[in-house]
């Protein structure tokens, strides 16, 4: 199956802001892909019905053949989800806070210590692990978001503007690591307003502006176009 396959999606928020108008949109398995778009075009709408934070108006969702509307657990399995905002509770420790996580999806607990120890080691966070979160610098925080969201090991890692406000050489690793883990197999699709991230590590991409896809297309072809 496909890792992700929308179709038809529309979202219209309470209020009336219609954030989606009926988007169709497929992600290969092992696929690098960008979702590019102004602020508002309706990324974080639709990341976020992807990862079933926001309830989905009209059309179908299907991760990796697991359709939202029936298989929701099987569909969370798959997905690893990299927010925008940190949202862990800042007073717990780095190692304990990926190892809960774990533990949400059913990780045995000796095996959530080897891979804790595996991503924090990667993402250069073994050292802070007995840290609090909150003493953490920005930068690490958004790599502690990274490391939890892997945990479980998901075929399919969403990250939401993963760079925002992430120094050149902080970029720089963490889109390292992000190739080395899509290496490994993992499907990766980020939002991003940078066409130059998309460009520098997205095969495909699709560009979102006021709740419409209005491109679709190979990175290649579309900087052909440019
Ligand atoms: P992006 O991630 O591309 O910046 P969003 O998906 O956040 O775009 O937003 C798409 C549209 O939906 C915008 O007009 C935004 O103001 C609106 N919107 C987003 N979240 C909400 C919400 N919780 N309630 C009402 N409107 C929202
Ligand atoms: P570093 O010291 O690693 O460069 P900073 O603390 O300067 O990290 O923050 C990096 C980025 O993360 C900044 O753009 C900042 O706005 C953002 N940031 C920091 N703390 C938070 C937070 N609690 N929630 C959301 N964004 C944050």
């Amino acid at each position: 199956p496909l890792a992700l396959e929308i179709k038809g999606l529309t979202k219209t928020y309470a209020g009336g802001v219609q954030a989606l108008k009926g988007i169709d949109l497929s992600v290969e398995q092992g696929d690098f892909y960008a979702l590019l778009g102004p602020n508002g075009a309706g990324k974080s709408t639709t990341i976020g019905i992807i990862s079933s934070l926001v309830h989905r108006g009209e059309g179908s969702v299907k991760v990796f053949g697991h359709d939202l509307a029936d298989e929701l657990e099987l569909a969370k399995q798959c997905i690893g989800l990299v927010p925008q905002e940190f949202n862990f509770n800042q007073f717990e420790k780095v190692l304990q806070i990926v190892v809960n996580q774990a533990g949400y999806y059913g990780v045995p607990r000796k095996l959530a210590y080897e891979r804790a120890e595996h991503y924090l080691s990667q993402l250069d966070l073994w050292e802070k692990r007995d840290s609090r979160a909150r003493e953490l610098s920005g930068g690490m925080k958004r790599r502690l978001m990274i490391a939890r969201a892997l945990m479980h090991q998901p075929k399919l890692l969403i990250l939401d503007e993963p760079t925002a406000g992430v120094d050149i050489e902080l970029r720089r690793s963490m889109w390292d690591f992000l190739r080395k883990i899509n290496g490994e197999g993992v499907t990766i699709i980020l939002t991003t307003h940078y066409l130059e991230e998309a460009e520098m590590l997205c095969r495909n991409i699709g560009i979102i502006d006021k709740g419409t896809l209005v491109e679709n297309t190979s990175m290649k072809s579309l900087l052909a176009k440019l």
